[in-house]
């Protein structure tokens, strides 16, 4: 497997101080290793939030299918992210949308981004999954005023292209509304809820299996030849034969597996600390008292919510190079972001840090459909950070193709992205974004 970020970037180091990791360890997401001949229906790879929802709605329907996990279900994006069930997962402008793929492209994609947070709105509450869930949908924080004469100026669009209605806090009354930092005022917009990443994984899993998939762990899955009946894929101690194949990798896809992939994904590093439980005293002082989920509306943004026993989970971009120093670096620059935007917890600990890969694509819109040069292969990836949700739905969107059937996809997942220029050097392009908005501030 060819990677684009060195060795690191896919090791244990990156999630050793993952918090909620502590809930759910790894340990208790392993799965048996794939051995032997396999003769199969569907195969998945990756065992993330694509992956599982692919093969649930397989094996709800009856279909014998198999996911085989590099590490375990849930070691990639999935069992160490943000914790937003949020609108997104598509980077384009809607001009942009609407002249590539015609008049009423935004439309549709705003109507995935909504069907895919009910889509796991409905998964928690039919699977019976306790995942702490949280929020009132999503809170976006003007980092400056102009940001919020815009946030001001865009009510009405947002009320619009969601159908709901939001609500504007201006700064006067943040510390009122519980949202109280380094912000300039607010806008809520009422979709989505904030949850427990390996929590709703590790649901998602169990229900998998209780439909009848069989998950594999630390099963690699190093090479994909074409045969007459399907795919013929090797793992270090298994031979599968499958006819249908589902490529579920996202931000831990290889540039070789399958070599279609090579050079469509471009995996960005998000980095994470997390306080230890906060007093309420504590939350009164710095006025953040609302188990809110928001970020601060900057081209490069800090993501972050109180969990329900009050601990502050706060992300950013991380960087381009992955290794142990640069790591250190990146969790002191998080750090320093959080006493910046919340100078009253400059006292608190934050012992829990990790991070992981999101992924980009050219086209800044994910793909979800066949694999065109590949017959019978499907994949999803690309969700820019927002794939809590839109991983989801995408996934289960998948199987439903996979089958045979229709699905609702928007036109603008389903045309394939194209290469990134520059092959394996293309983590430059992330390099130029991070400096342009540090250059601007913007
Ligand atoms: C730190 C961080 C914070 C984030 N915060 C949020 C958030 O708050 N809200 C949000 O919506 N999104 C967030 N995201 C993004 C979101 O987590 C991802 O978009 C989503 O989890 C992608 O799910 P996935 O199943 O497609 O991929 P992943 O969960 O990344 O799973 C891919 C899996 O594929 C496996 N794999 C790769 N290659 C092979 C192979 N050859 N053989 C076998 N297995 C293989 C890997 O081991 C991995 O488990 C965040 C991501 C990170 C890293």
């Amino acid at each position: 497997m060819k990677r684009p970020f060195a060795d690191y970037a896919y090791s244990a180091e990156p999630i050793r101080r993952c918090h909620w990791a502590d809930a759910v360890p790894g340990a208790d997401l392993a799965a048996p290793t794939a051995q032997g001949d396999m003769d199969i229906d569907y195969a998945v790879i990756g065992g993330g939030y694509t992956g599982l929802n692919a093969a649930l709605r397989l094996a709800e329907a009856g279909e014998q299918v198999v996911v085989f996990d590099a590490e375990h279900p849930g070691w990639g994006a999935s069992g160490r992210n943000g914790g937003f069930c949020c609108l997104g997962g598509t980077r384009a402008e809607d001009e942009t949308l609407e002249r590539r793929h015609g008049e009423g492209a935004v439309d549709e994609v705003r109507r995935a981004e909504v069907a895919s947070v009910d889509h796991v709105a409905g998964l928690l509450d039919r699977l019976g999954i306790d995942a702490d869930r949280h929020s009132e949908g999503e809170t976006i924080l003007a980092h400056s005023e102009a940001k919020m004469r815009q946030l001001r100026a865009e009510q009405a669009d947002y009320d619009a292209a969601y159908g709901v209605k939001t609500t504007l806090v201006e700064k006067a009354d943040l510390r009122a509304a519980g949202l109280n930092g380094r912000f300039h005022g607010a806008l809520t917009v009422p979709v989505g809820f904030a949850l427990h990443p390996r929590k709703y994984l590790a649901g998602l899993a169990k229900a998998a299996e209780a439909a009848g998939a069989r998950l594999r762990g630390r099963s690699p899955i190093t090479r994909i030849e074409r045969k007459s009946y399907g795919y013929q894929l090797s793992s270090p101690a298994a031979k599968i034969r499958t006819r249908k194949l589902i490529i579920a990798t996202n931000g831990y896809s290889s540039e070789d597996v399958p070599e279609w992939m090579r050079s469509r994904f471009l995996p960005a590093q998000s980095s994470v600390i997390a306080t230890r439980p906060m007093t309420q005293a504590e939350l009164d002082a710095q006025g953040w008292t609302a188990h809110q989920m928001a970020y601060e509306d900057r081209r490069l943004l800090h993501y972050f919510h109180l969990t329900p026993d009050n601990r502050m989970v706060f992300g950013q971009r991380g960087g381009v190079i992955a290794s142990a120093g640069n790591e250190a670096r990146i969790e002191r620059k998080v750090r320093r972001d959080f006493e910046r935007l919340f100078p009253e917890w400059k006292h608190v600990e934050t012992p829990d840090y990790w991070s992981g890969m999101v992924c980009l694509t050219a086209t800044l819109t994910p793909f979800c459909g066949a694999i065109p040069e590949m017959p019978g292969a499907y994949a999803a990836f690309g969700y820019h950070g927002n794939g809590v949700a839109m991983g989801s739905y995408c996934g289960a969107m998948l199987a439903d193709l996979a089958r045979g059937g229709t699905a609702e996809i928007p036109r603008a997942f389903a045309r394939p992205p194209g290469r990134f220029p520059l092959g394996p050097m293309r983590r430059g392009w992330l390099a130029a974004e991070y400096a342009f908005a540090r250059l601007t501030n913007a």
